[in-house]
């Protein structure tokens, strides 16, 4: 043993340093003398193992560095962050960002009581989704809705409530995987309810439901293909001609319509988006969708349908398991309102905001932002370039929106320690890598954000805390 370990300070000497006093002051004591343990028993077992000698800090040096590593392990895990990555609906970046009277809407009823179940004008207790279960009614023309935790759940439910123990027939084209832990098989193994494929990758035809249907039949259900696309020989059934079939066994159609577009987006570019209000036009009893995806509001499952299905959906034991709270309820309701009014939505809601964004607007913040960063050392050949924003959120890959980014190449590391840096930044910014180069979408960097994208970025390589 390398008689170094003899000048390391103790635990309790380094606890009277002034800045680990302070962590402890703004943390707790034993959370600061279990850090100072595990930094020491990491620095002794580094030294044993070291090939080199290594000079052991000052008993300063080490209180400082372990109160910033102390900090740093302290922070909140969940920070905002600033989307560059040109992924509108990015789910490991949280999806939809709320409009500003959704944020409000949370804040005044995050902070003490609300009128969750009572319904204020006769006192009674009431459903809890009262509260957005008229506009939903309204924006999308069904009797009923309800409201959950989020599209998974919206399905499982259904499937559970409407069709346990029975089979629920689907073509063989729509049997999706979403985003890695969303299989349309699992998630109907869960509710209770049997699959019943029918068709096959390619075509589906309405005989192949019709002859499908049996006694043990509960529903016919379509899916939206969200992320993917068959082309060439296809063939699948519209929601209305699957109502037709299903009508006479008194079967109900659940249509996943997946992203739930509340307004038409082909105006976007985007032809892909089945809008809710024409799923209960062309005949489904219950359409399910996200709230977090196109609508741009909470993490959340929207059902709306037919009256006597919902009812029954609402009293299935799963809808209690899979309630949302005030929260999501009031950024619902405040989202929801801004769709009453189409202009209104496009000036409020942050998502609609940025498609709707002119493209000469994306390119001149872009332009005037690669010229801030020119100026820093760390970043090479920083120009503006014209590319493609995504969609994002199990959306078809193949759709893209034109967009300008903010693009560079490491001047000397590699572009993933760049990278790797933005993501310690103060906010951290996440952009997309393309071979060497790395790109900052200024579609889905708000302009509000631009200031900050700025300073952050400028800091890349200066006091950068590693
Ligand atoms: C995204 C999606 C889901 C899953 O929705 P979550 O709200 O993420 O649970 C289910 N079905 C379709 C068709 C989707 O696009």
């Amino acid at each position: 043993m390398p008689n170094i370990f003899r000048n390391l300070p103790s635990v309790n000497q380094l606890l009277e340093h002034p800045r680990l006093k302070e962590v402890i002051e703004n943390v707790n004591h034993r959370v600061v003398v279990d850090g100072v343990r595990t930094f020491l028993d990491d620095l002794r077992e580094q030294v044993s193992v070291a090939k080199e000698e290594i000079s052991i800090p000052t008993p300063q040096e080490l209180a400082d560095r372990i109160a910033d590593w102390l900090e740093t392990e302290e922070q909140p895990a969940l920070q905002p962050v600033i989307n560059a990555t040109g992924v509108i609906l990015h789910t490991g970046l949280g999806r939809a960002p709320l409009a500003s009277v959704a944020t409000k809407a949370v804040a005044t009823v995050a902070a003490g009581y609300a009128s969750v179940e009572v319904d204020l004008r006769d006192g009674q207790r009431g459903q809890r989704i009262r509260a957005v279960e008229r506009l939903l009614c309204e924006l999308t023309g069904a009797e009923a809705a309800a409201v959950v935790n989020n599209n998974a759940a919206a399905t499982m439910l259904t499937l559970s409530a409407l069709a346990k123990g029975q089979e629920v027939i689907v073509s063989r084209g729509q049997l999706i995987e979403i985003g890695g832990s969303y299989r349309l098989p699992d998630v109907m193994e869960c509710s209770g309810a049997r699959l019943r494929e029918v068709g096959t990758t390619n075509k589906t035809h309405g005989f192949d439901y019709s002859n499908a249907i049996n006694d043990e039949t509960g529903a016919l259900m379509r899916v939206h293909p969200s992320n993917f696309e068959v082309v060439g020989f296809t063939q699948s059934v519209s929601t209305r001609e699957l109502a037709k079939i299903a009508a006479p066994h008194n079967l109900p159609v659940i249509d996943d319509i997946g992203s739930g577009a509340l307004i038409d987006f082909s105006k976007y570019g985007l032809t892909d988006e089945p809008v809710a209000s024409d799923s209960i036009r062309d005949g489904a009893d219950i359409a399910l969708f996200s709230g977090d995806k196109l609508i741009g509001g909470p993490q959340c499952g929207i059902i709306v349908g037919k009256k006597k299905y919902i009812e029954r959906i609402l009293r299935d034991p799963l809808m209690r398991a899979m309630r949302v709270g005030k929260m999501t309820l009031a950024a619902l309701s405040a989202t929801l309102q801004l769709y009453r009014n189409v202009d209104q939505a496009e000036q409020s809601v942050p998502i609609l905001q940025m498609l709707s964004m002119p493209l000469e607007n994306v390119k001149l913040r872009a332009e005037k932002i690669a010229t801030q960063l020119a100026s820093n050392v760390k970043l090479q050949d920083v120009v503006a370039m014209e590319d493609h924003s995504m969609l994002g959120g199990g959306s078809l890959p193949t759709q893209r929106i034109a967009t300008w980014c903010v693009s560079f190449a490491a001047a000397e590391e590699s572009i993933n320690s760049i990278a790797d840096s933005m993501r310690k930044l103060t906010p951290p910014v996440f952009g997309r890598v393309n071979k060497d180069r790395m790109l900052l979408d200024m579609r889905t960097v708000r302009p509000s954000e631009d200031l900050a994208l700025v300073d952050a970025m400028l800091a890349i390589g200066s006091a950068s805390p590693e």
